[in-house]
């Protein structure tokens, strides 16, 4: 008799973004002369169309394909050679060597982030932030490595959490308990703070101390603006021993439709004489057939000069829509983090107010649809995430509503 996968069983429910859906619709029924005014700060997706570097070698590709002589089938499991140059490259003028043998070219981060586990022990200990990306904790239920739900504390007893609050600066702090595996995302994910030089540091040397792994997320890397922030963990000497690091092409040059991205294990990085390389290697080629040539093409051009500018100009737009919303915020009083080297705002609700609370008030006095820090880990209680990738005219438009009010 067949028997399901019971951790699958154990899973959460995600009603995050289907409960503000609801709670959207139920709005806009009640008031169906406002449902146009509603504006969404609440999406986690780019809004802007592909640039026209992209586009080209889009095409292009497509051309090639058409054509007997230069139609490819399969792509390599690893990556186009191209492309994993061109990444490397991009590290070296970051002053960190990495080879492109290191490089693994994938559909996205999310993928990479939620299938590296499968490479280290079942009974691995894994440490995460609160609040958290979602990938991170529901791949590791999955796996059977998160013990039992309390729904008490919201949390599961084999994590380690770590908290990520004003009190800490958003930081996360070194654990009591020794984790196996430590989940980093950096500029985060939904708090909006990026780990500086020294932070990055304590945890490349406690990783380096304990022989443990970081699984560092980069994927917001292209918004970081400020000079003592690492745009890869590789900057902090010791890294390649210690981490592995996941790019995504999907929140700088709006790849999110196209699907591509690229994970980086290290050959230094060696756990009881195995190499996580060939072990990633192993995986990548056993269950998964390579990005298509047509995405890594575009990807190709997102590191040309012209396709820089371009992607440069993108992340500009958004973090120009971010400082909108940071600094009108402040200015209507609001206690407010992130949005600096990230898209994404954080902020206090005021008083004693839940996330909860302040979505229905945000929605209800200023039409405004946002995300409950709530729906991130139980640490996010009391916060709220905006997002700044919608058009710069709503941001505005937020913006004067928030000060109206
Ligand atoms: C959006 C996002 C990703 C990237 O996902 P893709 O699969 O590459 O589109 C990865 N990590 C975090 C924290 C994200 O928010």
């Amino acid at each position: 008799m067949a028997r399901v996968n019971e951790n699958y069983l154990k899973l959460r429910g995600s009603y995050l973004f289907s409960t503000i859906s609801k709670k959207v619709e139920e709005y806009r029924k009640a008031h169906p002369e406002e449902a146009g005014e509603i504006i969404r700060l609440g999406i986690g997706d780019v809004t802007e169309p592909l640039t026209p570097t992209v586009i080209k070698a889009l095409h292009g590709a497509v051309d090639e394909m058409g054509n007997k002589d230069t139609f490819r089938g399969y792509a390599p499991d690893l990556g186009y050679d191209f492309l994993r140059k061109a990444v490397s490259d991009e590290y070296s003028e970051r002053g960190c060597s990495i080879e492109p043998g290191e490089i693994f070219v994938s559909d996205g981060a999310k993928s990479d982030t939620g299938n590296i586990q499968e490479i280290f022990a079942a009974d691995s200990v894994v440490a995460i932030c609160d609040p958290v990306y979602p990938v991170y904790a529901d791949t590791n239920v999955m796996a059977g490595r998160a013990g039992t739900y309390d729904e008490e504390t919201g949390r599961w007893d084999g994590i380690i959490y770590m908290p990520c609050v004003r009190e800490n600066g958003f930081v996360p702090e070194l654990p009591e308990k020794t984790p196996d595996i430590i989940y980093l995302c950096s500029p985060n994910n939904p708090t909006g703070t990026a780990l500086n030089r020294k932070e990055l540091k304590v945890w490349v040397d406690y990783a380096l101390e304990h022989e443990s792994v970081i699984l560092f997320d980069a994927a917001y890397e292209a918004y970081i603006t400020e000079e003592d922030i690492p745009h890869s963990i590789y900057e902090i000497e010791g890294a390649k021993k210690c981490a592995i690091e996941f790019r995504s092409f999907s929140k700088n040059a709006g790849f999110t439709g196209v699907r591509l991205g690229f994970t980086v294990v290290p050959g230094e990085l060696v756990i009881s004489g195995t190499a996580l390389n060939s072990l990633w290697a192993r995986r990548h080629g056993t269950k998964y057939n390579g990005a298509p040539y047509i995405q890594q093409r575009a990807g190709e051009a997102v590191f040309s000069p012209e396709g820089r500018k371009e992607t440069k100009a993108l992340v500009d737009h958004y973090l120009g829509n971010a400082r909108i919303i940071y600094d009108g915020l402040k200015e209507a009083g609001y206690e407010v983090y992130g949005g600096v080297n990230s898209p994404y705002i954080w902020l206090r609700t005021p008083g004693s107010m839940t996330s909860w609370e302040f979505f229905e008030k945000l929605l209800n006095e200023y039409r405004i649809v946002g995300t409950p820090g709530s729906g991130f880990g139980p640490s996010g209680e009391h916060y709220f995430r905006l997002t700044a990738f919608g058009t710069r005219e709503n941001a505005l438009k937020a913006v004067e509503r928030l000060k109206k009010g």
